[in-house]
């Protein structure tokens, strides 16, 4: 048994450092999950140098895209995952521990997305916690998730931003959208913005719940040609086509009648990219905004289209927790399929963090993920 653990604490914006702390013995309902991988999320790159309205206090260990083996299993914790698989030391993980499950939001909203709780652990939790080190917390109350057996432990890590992409495709395939007009779903035409992971695994969502033609608009050629590779149709390289009304012109030609795309998921992060969708989707259609996590600013906007093209306008807030397990699923069933692998195009050590984070910033990745060095 370690005694210790490892974390990457940023002290101040940009500051890292990397400290030990003792491995804390834990209330019997918990354990400790050894992280085996943590994935570099573009939240992770604004975060690092302050750029973003999360009130974060510093110092703070940054990295969400955790999974992990359960170890320093506590007597009461418990002994089936969410689905009801039984779980026990040495089993690979994937938690969702920061809803609180009784707020206003978790319960009556049934929102937990949007909790305004306080987890009920959170006074067990230990300091200083957070995917960019080697071990993580596991209270028992969950949800916990078991990583399927035949899902590699790197394809795992792109659960949280699949838990995403498929709450996006969720968003449009909400009964009350599709009564306006089926616009996601079999036979449908949806354009995604945006080639990092997020928006890759938007387009594949969007494919796996009946979309026939996926269109992804984006840059670098690198992570355009890993889309075509997972089945994307068509994709529009934006350092090519750099004129937004040659790119409409172009999406017009791959849609029937020219009429637009029925769905159009937003996930690049560039406030002038919600606008273009605008312009893109066709009457009556649906834009899912799910690229601005982080405050980057406004725009005009003319409000004439959303009535005019009677546009259904939906706002994410992160995704549903329920969705770890769903993207568990889909990762599983479909990777003989989809060559999920590829998403992952670099690895880096605990202590090369920074070189991953700088790999994720200059776009050079799809996903950039951490192995901690012990593992
Ligand atoms: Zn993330
Ligand atoms: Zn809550």
């Amino acid at each position: 048994m370690s005694l210790t653990r490892r974390a990457a604490v940023l002290t101040a914006p940009g500051e890292l450092t990397f400290r030990e702390f003792p491995l804390e013995e834990l209330a019997s309902s918990d354990a400790w999950m050894k992280i085996k991988i943590c994935g570099v999320c573009g939240t992770d790159v604004h975060i690092w140098n302050a750029s973003d309205p999360y009130p974060w206090a510093y110092p703070f260990v940054p990295g969400h895209e955790i999974v992990g083996t359960l170890t320093h299993v506590g007597r009461e914790f418990p002994k089936v995952d969410e689905y009801g698989v039984p779980i026990q030391e040495g089993d690979r993980i994937v938690v969702q521990a920061f809803t609180c499950g009784r707020c206003y939001a978790c319960r009556t909203l049934m929102m937990p997305n949007l909790c305004i709780g306080t987890p009920p652990w959170a006074n067990r939790m230990p300091a200083m916690i957070g995917g960019f080190g080697d071990y993580f917390f596991v209270p028992g109350e969950g949800p916990i998730f078991r990583v399927p057996d035949n899902l590699p432990t790197s394809e795992a890590a792109l659960v949280e931003p699949f838990n995403i992409a498929i709450g996006a495709v969720q968003r449009a395939m909400a009964p009350e959208v599709q009564g306006k007009g089926n616009t996601l779903g079999p036979g449908s035409t949806v354009v995604v913005q945006g080639a990092g992971t997020i928006g890759l695994l938007a387009a594949i969502a969007a494919r796996l719940a009946g979309a026939t033609q996926v269109i992804v608009i984006g840059a670098p050629q690198t992570r355009l040609d890993i889309c075509k590779a997972l089945g994307i149709d068509h994709v529009i390289n934006i350092e090519t086509m750099t004129d937004p009304r040659q790119r409409l012109e172009a999406v017009l030609d791959l849609t029937p009648h020219r009429l637009g795309p029925d769905t159009v998921i937003e996930a690049t992060g560039v406030p002038a990219a919600f606008v273009e969708g605008l312009e893109m989707v066709r009457r009556g259609g649906t834009l899912v905004e799910i690229g601005h996590f982080i405050d980057k600013g406004t725009i005009p906007v003319n409000p004439h289209l959303l009535c005019y093209k009677h546009i259904n306008l939906l706002g994410m807030w992160v995704g549903p927790p329920a969705n770890f397990g769903v993207a568990l699923k889909l990762l599983s069933a479909h990777r003989d399929h989809i060559d999920f692998s590829r998403i992952i195009t670099h690895r880096f050590r605990l202590e090369d963090l920074e070189a991953a984070v700088a790999t994720a910033r200059r776009f050079d990745s799809m996903k950039a993920v951490v192995i901690p060095e012990s593992n």
